[in-house]
């Protein structure tokens, strides 16, 4: 990278960080800025954590979130990371649909604030291992919050999508694909229409447990593994 691309980078994440009120980066933030300056995002993304993450995450590492604002290295990987590209793991999915589903998963992954107010109760042991705050004393709800952030299963609705819907129904949670049905659907069985619109989808999941840095194949073993240490750390 040169000189004038570092300070590029720099005060494009000066201005992001400020003008927007968000320290956190997606991997669209990154991608376009990669292409903006024409280099490789794995190039933008080591140089950012390394300059610019690092040395943030150490001045907040005595608060309570236990992340800071590193998303690049602690948040939903970058393609560089491990090579997981969204686009690339679900090719064998139609055009439209692989577009709704880029979208819908980085909406989901852009970074929630501890302060969003979109939550009554925030008290328990398990919490939000994508640093935005929430907690709870239910494993369920946990578990169903970190898919939130990070959504490892998702139903894209056949019935909308067949009728010429630009934007058919698409959710990461099967209770509330089953309420669509019922609700917009109500001619055909909601388990039916539940099953025929299950997405064949790769997801993508953070490998490596935030608090002791072992490393998982499987989202349900890594979410069992972190349960584990919220349990014995409250015992
Ligand atoms: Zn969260
Ligand atoms: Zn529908
Ligand atoms: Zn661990």
């Amino acid at each position: 990278i040169t000189k004038k691309q570092k300070k590029f980078i720099r005060n494009w994440y000066k201005n992001h960080a400020t003008v927007q009120g968000n320290q956190f980066l997606t991997r669209e933030d990154v991608s376009a800025l990669a292409t903006l300056l024409r280099i490789p995002v794995h190039t933008v993304v080591e140089w950012m954590n390394r300059k610019i993450f690092n040395q943030m995450s150490t001045a907040t590492a005595s608060g309570t979130n236990v992340h800071g604002p590193s998303l690049l290295t602690e948040g939903p990987r970058l393609p560089s990371d491990a090579g997981y590209s969204l686009r690339q793991a679900n090719s064998h999915l139609a055009a439209d649909v692989l577009d709704q589903v880029d979208k819908y998963v980085t909406a989901c992954q852009r970074r929630r604030t501890p302060t969003d107010g979109r939550r009554k109760v925030n008290a328990g042991r398990y919490k939000c291992t994508f640093g935005c705050g929430y907690r709870t004393s239910r494993v369920y709800d946990w578990k169903r919050h970190e898919e939130t952030h990070q959504p490892q299963n998702l139903w894209l609705c056949h019935i909308c999508r067949q009728s010429g819907n630009h934007a058919p129904f698409l959710v990461n949670r099967n209770d509330k694909f089953l309420k669509h049905a019922k609700d917009v659907h109500g001619d055909m069985k909601p388990d039916e229409v539940l099953e025929i619109s299950k997405v064949d989808f790769r997801a993508d999941f953070n490998a490596k447990c935030h608090l002791c840095a072992e490393v998982f194949s499987s989202w349900d073993d890594k979410c069992q593994h972190v349960i584990y240490h919220y349990d014995t750390a409250a015992e």
